[in-house]
């Protein structure tokens, strides 16, 4: 199995001149079997261009199965621009959160209304269906097996744990840490002290995430803030590279890579944070990784990444 990043801000896409080489289009991940199945991991902007490789690879139609963290639009913005949705007889399947698919149609359809989007969603020729996960309750799709994992977000949001060819990579993406609550709460309702009903659901959660991530090879995590960045916007859902080190390091992962990073974090800073926390990994036992768009990854083995353009990436 390998994985491919498409896209790996948070937020808005941010191309540009300071982004060239981390990438500036919203989460987007591509997961391969070693036999040429797919799976697509959340469509922020990223999807664009994986939809484009995608039709490259096949103009028939085909099956594709999209699995949502959630639906804030860093990670559903891609879907109309999904080129083989265009393709007569494509069948896209859309997994979400239990919460978030009551109303997915309503949602995905709702970003194709005709004062958004000059097609509506029932006119793409692609047919679009829709599949409730619930956290802890596990399915196959292909090659893949597919674990969901409860994340703390307003409103919630769904990590996934993904086994394939003997090995196994994990989605945690968006999420804050598990000291307070934001995953039923509205952002501007702002921090409430934890009752003890709260601080015991927050345990389950971290200690279900830590369950299931353990012994897994590559956890690709929420990064989005620096300490004195989460510091300030406790309340925004997503972690610190030191939260998820430690999340990461308790499970045992061989290796975390840094996702979801913040739009205002430009090439030279994310060389700054990418040195910064490899010499943290390696102190903690783990190997950290920071994504760039295009960067390919082997799973379950040494391999260093790959890179689709020699000019991207690190420096
Ligand atoms: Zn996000
Ligand atoms: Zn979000």
């Amino acid at each position: 199995m390998q994985i491919t990043f498409w896209g790996v801000r948070g937020s808005y896409p941010v191309p540009g001149a300071a982004t060239v080489r981390y990438g500036g289009q919203t989460s987007c991940v591509e997961a391969r079997s070693a036999k040429g199945d797919c799976v697509i991991v959340d469509a922020g902007t990223g999807m664009r261009a994986l939809g484009n490789k995608l039709l490259r690879e096949s103009m028939g139609p085909r099956q594709y199965h999209v699995l949502l963290s959630h639906v804030h639009w860093d990670h559903i913005q891609g879907l109309p621009f999904f080129s083989p949705a265009y393709v007569p007889g494509t069948k896209i399947a859309i997994h979400a959160l239990l919460t978030a698919a009551d109303e997915l149609q309503q949602v995905i359809g709702g970003i194709t209304r005709h004062e958004f989007f000059p097609m509506p969603l029932e006119a793409v020729p692609a047919t679009f269906d829709y599949h409730q996960v619930e956290p802890g309750v596990e399915f196959d799709l292909g090659a893949f097996h597919v674990t969901p994992i409860a994340l703390n977000h307003p409103f919630g949001s769904v990590g996934y744990r993904i086994d394939c060819d003997g090995s196994s990579w994990a989605y945690v993406s968006d999420t804050a840490p598990f000291d307070r609550v934001l995953h039923k709460q509205h952002f501007l309702s702002g921090p409430e002290p934890l009752s003890d009903d709260d601080k015991t659901s927050l345990g389950t959660m971290r200690e279900a995430l830590v369950a299931k991530l353990r012994g897994v090879d590559t956890v690709v995590y929420d990064t989005h803030f620096l300490p004195d960045e989460y510091a300030r916007f406790p309340h925004y859902g997503h972690s610190t590279p030191d939260q998820a080190l430690d999340i990461c390091a308790e499970a045992n992962v061989r290796r975390l890579v840094l996702y979801h990073h913040a739009p205002s974090h430009g090439d030279e800073q994310m060389d700054q944070i990418a040195a910064t926390y490899l010499a943290k990994g390696e102190a903690a036992g783990v190997e950290v990784l920071t994504s760039f768009e295009g960067m390919t990854l082997p799973i379950g083995t040494a391999d260093p990444p790959e890179r689709t353009n020699p000019g991207i990436g690190p420096a």
